[in-house]
């Protein structure tokens, strides 16, 4: 081929790459162990109804019971129904032929994290344990990008974080259970004193104060690429309180939409954000109290969901899914919306194409 010509081809198709992706920065927060059921269903009535689960239902039904289906999960998850459906994707609707799961065959968190971060459902990662990860992850490899060195920040309730990104290697800022803000911002002293003071009837940060520090670190320090991880839903499920797992992932929700309003208020982020929600592994049915539980034998609890919105992703709500996605996806579709491509030194799956324009 004429030398010129070749030139102008390549010139052609990096204008286009660039034109084409719009995502300057990407915040992605997870609900762990919420089930697709309620995310898609709204609030369960036999589980609403059930006196071990719900102490006052008539109060439960007042807040979240709806007889239509669109009214009773846009009362549990406004923000999901009223800006994500319309402006965004979601994917784990199975009802709606849309299929999401765990790669990995443990179903619960650790391995769940390792499988959104790394993109690959490693079976020697199958323990909860503060064992420090051995395989790469997308936030370390984009932290190695031109452009967002030491731009990237883990906000996370529970602790086990610090060693499933490994901070101490990939250098990402893990802010983790109570962890002080190293700096003087008066409002993140606030935080502080908040966090140190604060009742734990979990045994971690409330969940609140994960977001709130991870906001504020937002405002001060606009990083490239934050992760907040919530962490109530899955504690209040096992305890069997479902009304609890309820007003969780509601307040969580609110959260979401306060983020959502604060990306948007600020030039750094408007229009080049992207928002990727999802969770680390599902949870069981109603039969014999296995919505309380997850893991290896409770079958369905591989069954997840994501929810994405962003300037690089068509609006088209409840994506019917042709074959079966998976979580190990997620990571690579990260590095995509960055331009990125994630091949680290394991590995690793495709990202998901229709969430990329
Ligand atoms: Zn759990």
């Amino acid at each position: 081929m004429n030398k010129i010509l070749r030139i102008l081809i390549l010139l052609a198709i990096a204008w286009r790459g660039s034109a084409q992706q719009k995502t300057e920065n990407i915040v992605i927060v997870t609900l762990d162990g919420m089930r697709w059921q309620e995310v898609f269903g709204g609030v369960d009535f036999q589980l609403m109804s059930d006196k071990r689960f719900t102490r006052d239902s008539e109060q439960v039904a007042k807040k979240y019971w709806d007889a239509d289906l669109s009214g009773r999960r846009m009362k549990l998850f406004p923000f999901f129904w009223s800006t994500v459906f319309r402006q965004g994707q979601l994917y784990g609707d199975r009802n709606q032929a849309s299929e999401v799961n765990n790669a990995n065959p443990y179903k619960f968190s650790y391995p769940g994290y390792n499988e959104i971060f790394t993109g690959y459902p490693d079976t020697a990662v199958n323990s909860n344990d503060k064992i420090l990860n051995k395989n790469t992850n997308v936030l370390e490899f984009i932290n190695h990008q031109k452009g967002f060195q030491g731009k990237i920040a883990a906000f996370t309730t529970w602790d086990v974080f610090p060693y499933i990104l490994n901070k101490w290697r990939s250098g990402i800022y893990v802010n983790a259970d109570v962890d002080t803000l190293r700096f003087d911002n008066p409002q993140l002293k606030l935080i502080n004193d908040m966090q140190l003071l604060s009742a734990k009837p979990l045994g971690l940060r409330p969940d609140i104060l994960t977001y709130i520090a991870g906001r504020e670190y937002l405002k001060a320090y606009k990083p490239r690429v934050l992760y907040i991880a919530f962490d109530e839903t899955d504690d209040f499920a096992h305890e069997g309180l479902y009304d609890q797992y309820l007003e969780s992932a509601h307040a969580e929700d609110a959260m979401i939409a306060d983020l959502w309003s604060t990306i948007q208020s600020m030039p750094e982020y408007k229009n080049k954000t992207t928002l990727i929600v999802t969770c680390d592994h599902g949870r069981g049915d109603k039969i014999k109290e296995q919505w309380r539980d997850h893991g290896q034998k409770v079958e369905d609890a591989g069954h997840i969901w994501i929810a994405v919105m962003g300037p690089d992703t068509k609006a088209t709500g409840i994506v019917k899914t042709q074959t079966p996605i998976y979580q190990k996806q997620i990571g690579p579709t990260i590095a995509a919306l960055l331009g990125f491509n994630f091949i680290p030194d394991h590995e690793t799956a495709s990202p998901i194409a229709s969430i990329i324009h």
